[in-house]
């Protein structure tokens, strides 16, 4: 273990291990097999680099993104690991020299895809190398059930089989528990240690909004808050994404379109512009994101509803990796809603499917219209317990307006009650207001104490008070059956009228509101910002030098702690988090030189 604290320390330059990395570090040291579930930005990483330095041989990390193996890659040689990658994007001739170099343990991390390491020949030479681990990265990707299924991924058992006695850490940032139980049986886990990390992303402040003009609210949001910032604008149709982003473009800002239909060299400059350069903003449907490993992206705005929660906090998720600061925004209208419907019921997807998605989208439709706190409702979702509203999400920041919805909320629950907990929504509020059709009369509701009891509100208010109720957990929507709500223990005070109930109302037009801004940590002296701008520069005529991203130099943090902290020494410069010996030496003079002048 002391060895890998001076790696920590002396290597990557940070000061201490967080989270649950140091015990993480000592089971793999120790040579258990390990299950690491931690959020984007967690820190996962460390966690399979520095025990493959530690212990003999070589560390093979299974990746199925060759598109980002490149830059994990060039991030390790800047810190002065000996790291490479095998893949199909290279010539045989360097392919058979990184094989060279892992026969002869001449490097320490090897980056593979899971198609290329289940080869004959490449499994050859592993049992001829000497191994130190094999990490699994993106774990989840052996699931059916996730987002990125990968056959392969399901064959890596053999691993253990083939070298029983090799350490293997399987890592990734799915939270649910359904895809856990997958990971650990498809790669026969069943003995590994578990390290479940918190979900909880608190540099992320989540906002959202319904209602007009969102994208001139965009814009001011953008004007605001993120001058200058790089950030992923998500739309839900191409067409949508190409709009935005000329129309972004026309107010002076970097803005490029992705989606599947542009020509793959669209796409991939576009990428690569947005990882190599400051302050590009993509705009993009969900086709883009997946393994985006920009540590920078400071914002994350959706223009239209994501299709459910995990979606949500996926896409979310890349803003902030680096731990600042870093906003989710969200402005959707109804029509999303409607466009959303449709393309799950236009699917081929059979009905109990189908079912799920709807009840998937009413549930993020719930988290949108909640009055407490959305960070507690988020985590909530994935069974995990903020005891104290977060403080940094649009309902703690700014309440919304509430009324007294006791009464209605007993209403609609005691017509769930009294229809026999059978019915959806729509069939509810058509009871409430006293529809006379056909359904009704058969099933005799028109003699229900719950019949036309609900004429104060509209049906789309009612709606709004069903989402809320699911929301708060009064109500489930059983996904598996017909959309029907059910009652939960919770709803028992409130039926019988223990308990009273605030709830959110509904917006109908959304002012623009000066946010509070949410800025990075380290507090900046006009003066301390000047110089991280001028450090900002220099970092990003090294990168272009080196034809790498510029947080690979160096973070945004660790400049803003060079331009706060002013060393004047290249050991005072070594205190700065972010700073190992390799950069010291590689930048440390250069970015000295700045600072005196
Ligand atoms: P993940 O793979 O879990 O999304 P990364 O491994 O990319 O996250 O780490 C996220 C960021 O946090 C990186 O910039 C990494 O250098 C930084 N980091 C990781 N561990 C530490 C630590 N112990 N102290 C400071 N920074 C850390
Ligand atoms: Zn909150």
């Amino acid at each position: 273990m002391q060895r890998a604290l001076d790696i920590l320390n002396h290597t990557f330059g940070y000061h201490e291990f967080r989270h649950h990395q140091a015990d993480i570090v000592k089971t793999v040291l120790a040579g258990q097999d390990a299950l690491v579930l931690m959020p984007t930005g967690g820190g996962k990483s460390l966690c399979y680099q520095i025990p493959a330095l530690v212990r003999d041989g070589v560390g093979i990390v299974v990746s199925p993104l060759i598109a980002l193996m490149q830059d994990q890659v060039d991030a390790l040689l800047q810190v002065g690991i000996r790291a490479a990658f095998i893949n199909s994007s290279q010539g045989a001739e360097q392919q058979r020299l990184t094989e060279q170099a892992l026969l002869t343990g001449d490097v320490d991390i090897v980056y593979v895809a899971p198609e290329r390491l289940l080869t004959d020949r490449m499994l050859d030479i592993l049992d001829r190398a000497k191994i130190s681990l094999f990490a699994i990265d993106e774990a989840h990707c052996v699931s059916q059930w996730g987002h990125d299924f990968r056959r392969e991924y399901q064959q890596l058992s053999i691993l253990h089989q083939r070298f029983p006695s090799v350490p293997r850490i399987a890592l990734t940032a799915t939270a649910d528990g359904r895809t856990r139980d997958e990971i650990i049986a498809q790669l026969d886990l069943g003995s590994a240690a578990v390290f479940v990390n918190s979900f909880d992303r608190p540099n992320i402040r989540y906002t959202i909004s319904e209602g007009l003009n969102s994208r001139d609210r965009l814009l001011s949001f953008l004007n605001q808050e993120h001058a200058g910032d790089a950030g992923i604008v998500y739309c839900l149709s191409r067409k949508k994404v190409e709009s935005v982003a000329e129309w972004l473009s026309s107010k002076g800002k970097i803005a490029l379109p992705y989606h599947a239909g542009l020509p793959v060299e669209v796409r991939q400059l576009h990428q690569q512009r947005f990882l190599r350069e400051e302050s590009v903003v993509i705009v993009a449907t969900i086709a883009f994101g997946m393994g985006i490993d920009k540590p920078d992206v400071r914002f994350v705005a959706h223009l239209s509803l994501p299709k459910s929660i995990e979606a949500y906090y996926q896409e979310t998720g890349r803003a902030g990796r680096d731990g600042q600061p870093a906003n989710a925004w969200m402005a959707y209208g109804l029509q999303d809603v409607i466009t959303l419907r449709q393309m799950v019921l236009d699917t081929d997807a059979h009905e109990q499917f189908k079912r799920a998605q709807h009840g998937k989208l009413e549930s993020m439709l719930g988290l949108c219209e909640l009055s407490s706190c959305r960070r507690q409702a988020l985590l909530a979702y994935f069974d995990e317990t903020l005891s104290e509203p977060c403080g940094n999400c649009d309902t703690c920041l700014h309440p919304p307006e509430t009324w007294d919805g006791t009464q209605s909320a007993r209403k609609a629950l005691s017509c769930v009650f009294r229809t026999g907990q059978r019915f959806g929504v729509n069939y509810l509020i058509d009871v409430l207001l006293g529809k006379d059709n056909e359904r009704i009369q058969n099933n005799l509701h028109h003699k229900l104490s719950t019949y036309g009891i609900g004429e104060e509100h509209t049906g789309v208010e009612w709606r709004g008070v069903y989402r809320q109720l699911i929301a708060l957990g009064y109500l489930t929507a059983d996904l598996e059956g017909h959309g029907t709500l059910l009652l939960t223990e919770k709803s028992r005070p409130l039926l019988r009228g223990e308990q009273q109930l605030q709830l959110r109302k509904q917006r109908k037009t959304e002012k623009t509101r000066k946010e509070k801004t949410n800025r990075p940590q380290v507090d900046l002296s006009e003066d301390d910002d000047v110089l991280f701008r001028v450090l900002r520069g220099h970092r990003l005529s090294l990168a272009r030098e080196r034809g790498v991203p510029s947080y690979v130099i160096f973070h945004d943090r660790t400049l803003q702690e060079m331009a706060v902290r002013r060393p004047e020494s290249l050991a005072e410069m070594g205190e700065i988090s972010g700073i190992g010996e390799h950069k010291l030496e590689a930048f440390g003079e250069s970015f000295l030189e700045l600072i005196t002048a």
